[in-house]
């Protein structure tokens, strides 16, 4: 016996949950600063689509689980349904976006190494950035933090060099990860120009989300070359 699908339609995505899969269909609006600047355009659902798909099965190959199963049309990509761990996983590697108000570091400018952030995803709290004890009292434990970080970093040194080998730089990113139905935890949500910073490597030029944040120019070119050239990463 089949369900009724549960549905969720977030800012950017619209989540149908059927059975212990989910259908993850990729909407064509755009938001930032928590949805204060909104805008859309045609054809960005299936960009960003496409550039999870490509970006989560080049982590599957290099042996990083994932909720991917596979794309059921341009916008739309089948995943394994997970519980969620309401942790928001930012890693950075270039000073940009938020970590410019802690550092004292030049926007721009290579970190010696690569940082893990964690924010609580709460709409109460708007996001704030906690650490480990915070963490575990919403009861997610240290040893559950520590597999996070670790699994973050191996994302980012896989995605660094794919990225690089097509002109992409891989400023910072924001992952989030839950639990499947054995326990396990895979890498799940999405991962594109709405939740990465892509420059390129040449010009420090933005191919992100970025261009709609701060008005840098056409952001449909943005995200397309973004995902002309991702297609190109050797998987
Ligand atoms: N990010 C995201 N969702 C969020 C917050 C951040 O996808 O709710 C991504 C963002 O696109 C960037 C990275 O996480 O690639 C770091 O974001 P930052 O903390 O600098 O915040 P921002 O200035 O982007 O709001």
């Amino acid at each position: 016996m089949t369900s009724e699908p549960i549905i969720y339609e977030g800012k950017a995505k619209i989540m149908k949950i059927i059975g212990d899969i989910a259908e993850m269909t990729f909407k064509d609006s755009l938001t930032a600063f928590n949805g204060k600047k909104r805008s859309s355009f045609d054809g960005k659902g299936a960009i960003n689509a496409e550039i999870s798909y490509i970006l989560f099965k080049l982590l599957e190959k290099h042996g990083v689980n994932t909720h991917l199963l596979s794309r059921k049309d341009e916008k739309t990509l089948v995943v394994k349904k997970l519980e969620m761990i309401p942790l928001e996983v930012v890693v950075r590697n270039y000073v940009a976006g938020s970590l410019r108000r802690r550092v004292l570091l030049e926007e721009k400018s290579k970190l010696p190494f690569p940082i893990v952030e964690l924010y609580y995803k709460n709409d109460e709290l708007g996001d704030p950035m906690i650490n480990s004890y915070h963490a575990r009292l919403y009861g997610i434990s240290e040893d559950t933090i520590s597999e996070i970080e670790d699994k973050a970093l191996r994302v980012n040194e896989i995605l660094t060099k794919a990225l690089e080998s097509v002109g992409i730089i891989l400023a910072d990113f924001k992952l989030e990860f839950g639990y499947y139905k054995d326990g396990k935890i895979l890498l799940g949500d999405e991962i594109s120009p709405d939740t990465c910073r892509f420059w390129d490597k040449e010009t420090m030029r933005s191919l992100d989300k970025d261009v709609f944040r701060f008005d840098l120019g056409d952001v449909r070119k943005a995200y397309l070359e973004a995902l002309e050239r991702i297609r190109n990463v050797k998987i």
